[in-house]
């Protein structure tokens, strides 16, 4: 059994969060590989390693005066490995950066040191073997991940170790031999990376959270995690705005039908959030529920009336053409037989809307448009919805119930989702209303 384990940066900003994480490492003989963020926030207000590091290079590039910014994170590595007692010469890690500095180095090397340290910190910690992401993750030109390459070189240096290895997250070599980072929040790749090569058992991606959350913390009071979720559901879900580990980054795992915990550092023993592309166990239209609840505010709604559409479906033609002259990008559409209408996301046609109505207008005749802005859109998603009827007549009862006019309905042909528009204003009231219902909380 081998299990690859990935800590985000709040799991690690001080010593006492790193004496956590070894005892996470340790409670299981099964994790045996480690890929660490940078330090992040200790506290409200506080900063992140990786953004003081960004603003250490602003500072370089500007040609104002950097050492104090860098004496300020290298205070807060010195703090971790005082706190931690270990010997690790900090001093040396930062002349090394100072020099490479003053040598010209480029903003992915030094913002890349944030991983970099903390893994090597970490690793003599564990006493584990530290493995550099550079030289073992590699890019394609294109900042595509070279796969096989990054595999083999992450196998081979797995054997070559005493089989425990710590890993820096976020960056890796380009094709011309240049260290380069990946998109912000990419460490969650570098473990899906790890777990994929090692053709792990499972792979540990612990945060600060319960694991994913069935609606938005900020707007349902300690909603419950998400104990089971598909990767179809997740995409429905962050394309609603949920804020979770995105499916893309774990797309290696995804491939090797590698299983995902989404963990909590907090709470170690809770089972947290398992990912999975299918959960063969489960039973087809089990207890009626919905995985997850997302949604976003901002979207504009145009309604044409056009009579005898169902004779006349050249005109809903000419009408995208509108919206496609205009670079407008729709988001729903529905038709009926006296007209039709779109749903559009409100900033990217907050320019055109004038230019969108006089065309449909133009064909359609004065007076046959109206808008409305202000439009939320929610989604309830759920795999057990192909199996289970009554959950649309739930939504809108208990919508209805709560007195939330709705202004859109749409579900997917997967039936994965079912997505409702409501006003901006009734958009908190809303979540709350479905999540309340959905956990029989309500
Ligand atoms: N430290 C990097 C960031 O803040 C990468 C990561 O944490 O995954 O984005």
């Amino acid at each position: 059994m081998l299990k690859v384990l990935k800590f985000g940066g709040s799991s690690l900003a001080s010593a006492d969060r790193f004496r956590e994480v070894k005892n996470i490492v340790l409670a299981d003989p099964a994790r045996n590989a480690v890929v660490v963020s940078a330090p992040g926030k200790r506290f409200s207000g506080d900063n992140k390693i990786t953004d003081l590091l960004y603003l250490c290079y602003a500072h370089i590039q500007y040609g104002v005066d950097y050492t104090n910014m860098l004496l300020l994170i290298k205070e807060r590595y010195k703090e971790i490995v005082d706190g931690l007692g270990i010997s690790f010469d900090i001093e040396s890690e930062f002349d090394e950066i100072d020099n490479a500095i003053s040598m010209g180095a480029p903003q992915d090397y030094l913002v890349s040191r944030g991983e970099y340290l903390s893994a090597k910190i970490m690793a003599a910690y564990l006493d584990y073997d530290f493995v550099d992401s550079y030289s073992h993750v590699f890019f394609n030109y294109d900042r595509s991940i070279d796969r096989e390459k990054t595999y083999e070189a992450f196998k081979l240096a797995f054997n070559a170790s005493g089989g425990k290895i710590v890993v820096p997250g976020f960056f890796g070599t380009m094709p011309d031999g240049s260290l380069a980072l990946m998109s912000r929040g990419g460490s969650d790749i570098t473990g899906a990376l790890l777990a994929a090569a090692l053709e792990a058992d499972v792979y540990e991606n612990w945060t600060d959270v319960p694991g994913i959350l069935m609606a938005d913390p900020s707007i349902v009071k300690d909603p419950y995690p998400i104990p089971r979720i598909r990767y179809d559901e997740l995409r429905e879900l962050t394309y609603m705005g949920a804020k979770v580990l995105h499916e893309a980054s774990v797309q290696p795992v995804r491939d090797a039908g590698i299983p995902v915990v989404i963990k909590d550092t907090q709470d170690p023993d809770a089972p947290g959030t398992v990912i999975s592309e299918h959960f063969p166990d489960e039973e087809k239209g089990g207890e009626f529920y919905i995985t997850g609840i997302a949604g976003r505010k901002g979207f504009t709604v145009i309604e044409v009336h056009y009579g005898d559409l169902a004779h006349n479906i050249d005109v809903l033609r000419s009408a995208l053409k509108i919206l496609q002259s205009n670079g407008a990008a729709l988001e729903q559409l529905s038709s009926g037989v006296d007209g039709f209408t779109f749903l559009l996301k409100s900033d990217e046609v907050r320019q055109q809307i004038y230019s969108i109505v006089s065309g449909l207008e133009e064909l359609f005749g004065q007076g046959s448009v109206s808008v409305t802005e202000h439009v939320s859109l929610i989604a309830c998603v759920s795999r057990m919805m192909v199996y289970r009827s009554g959950i649309s007549g739930s939504i809108f009862s208990a919508l209805g119930d709560n007195s939330v006019n709705i202004r859109t309905i749409s579900q997917g042909a997967s039936e994965l989702n079912i997505t409702i528009g409501v006003d901006d204003a009734d958009f908190n009231k809303a979540v709350q209303v479905l999540y309340d219902k959905f956990t029989k909380r309500g």
